[in-house]
């Protein structure tokens, strides 16, 4: 059941001056299920591929197939409500509205979505209990830690019933504890769930409790630990 399927994909930055090949013909398939950690140095592409994936930028060449659509090929438009639909994701610096309260931020989602109320509630009470939040649902995200402002991002990102998850960078703003509670919240999800999560770190303690690692350098996947080694006859 292929969720994620990258082919051939470019992202050339200032074509006309001193052009950057952020990313530089990535192929990329990814399972439903997987949990899977995108590393690599800074400024390796990392960033640039999550946005593309995540239908917050377009690629200058190839195409992105999300549960069979090609969303390099939809208007602005459907490409909004196809995100919606289908698409979580999780910023490095949360990116929670301000004014609004935890529970207001997640429940947003959902209103955009016209889900009824008593719906609504019912799912609000499980997303946060599911980050075990139950207690902060009213509170703003500045009276929060950092750790419990990404735990309501990943609520959020849930809020849609997405099959995955982006996640750039997660946990690069968090203590090592808050950085491991997170990290356990997804992989309870990825297994109760089965919600697939590809996350972009540096964290060696991150990238040891993913299933797969896919290594970015320059632009290009230079290693992944799900790839067959063609070379060898089986
Ligand atoms: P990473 O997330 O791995 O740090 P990025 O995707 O942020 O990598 O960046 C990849 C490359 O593209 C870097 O060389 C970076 O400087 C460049 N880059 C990223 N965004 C832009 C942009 N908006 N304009 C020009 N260059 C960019
Ligand atoms: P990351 O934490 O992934 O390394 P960066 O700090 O490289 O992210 O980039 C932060 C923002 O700046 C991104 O929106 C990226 O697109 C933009 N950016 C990165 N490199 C450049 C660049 N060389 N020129 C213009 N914008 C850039």
């Amino acid at each position: 059941n292929t969720v994620i399927d990258v082919h051939n994909i470019s992202r050339v930055y200032n074509p006309e001056t001193i052009p950057v090949y952020a990313v530089n013909n990535v192929h990329l398939h990814l399972e439903r299920g997987e949990f899977t950690a995108l590393v690599g140095p800074s400024g390796s592409g990392k960033t640039t591929l999550l946005n593309m994936i995540g239908g917050l930028d377009k690629p200058d060449q190839g195409n992105i197939m999300i549960n069979g659509v090609d969303i390099t090929r939809l208007s602005a438009r459907q490409l909004i409500e196809f995100r919606l639909q289908n698409i979580g994701f999780v910023f490095q610096s949360y990116n929670l509205i301000p004014v609004l309260t935890a529970k207001e931020n997640v429940e947003f989602i959902m209103l955009l979505q016209g889900v009824k109320k008593k719906e609504r509630d019912e799912r609000v009470k499980q997303l946060f209990k599911q980050i075990s939040m139950d207690e902060k649902l009213d509170v703003r995200p500045a009276q929060l830690s950092g750790g419990q402002q990404q735990r309501v991002a990943v609520a959020r990102a849930l809020a849609s019933k997405p099959q995955f998850i982006l996640a750039d960078e997660p946990t690069a703003n968090l203590d090592s504890k808050s950085a491991a509670n997170l990290l356990d919240i997804m992989a309870d999800l990825n297994i109760k769930e089965n919600i697939t999560f590809l996350f972009s770190t540096h964290d060696q303690r991150v990238i040891s409790r993913a299933r797969r690692v896919i290594t970015l350098v320059d632009g290009k996947i230079a290693s992944d630990t799900a790839a067959v080694d063609i070379t060898q006859p089986h």
